[in-house]
């Protein structure tokens, strides 16, 4: 009998935290492609738009920032996250802005 390999978060003291403005949120998927870690899929239910959204889980998420990065919209934010120390936005500033110069 096949025996099922259940993954397991890895364990990890430093871990990453998204959090993922839903409303603006598009459902296109880019940021499911970007992360390695399997930490992001669509919701079943929609969005004020009339889109799925993103959701995280954020027990699987190393804040390498990919996410954040590739989002066309600029709605996730990626904090760093210390079980001693309050959460870090690690988000590149100036996201929003090369975006908008990139799309205008
Ligand atoms: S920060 Fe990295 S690991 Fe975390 S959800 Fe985004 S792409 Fe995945
Ligand atoms: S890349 Fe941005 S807009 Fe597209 S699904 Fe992900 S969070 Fe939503």
């Amino acid at each position: 009998m096949d025996t099922i390999k259940i993954k397991t978060p890895k364990e990890r003291k430093v871990k990453g935290k998204v959090e993922i403005n839903i409303q603006k949120c598009k459902g296109c998927e880019l940021c499911l492609t970007a992360c390695k870690e399997n930490a992001l899929k669509l919701s079943d239910s929609i969005n004020i738009k009339g889109y799925r959204y993103m959701i995280a889980n954020n027990d699987l998420c190393t804040g390498c920032v990919n996410c954040a990065i590739i989002c066309p919209d600029a709605v996730i934010s990626v904090f760093r996250t210390h079980p001693k120390k309050k959460p870090v936005d690690i988000t590149p500033e100036n996201i929003k802005d090369t975006i908008k110069s990139i799309v205008i």
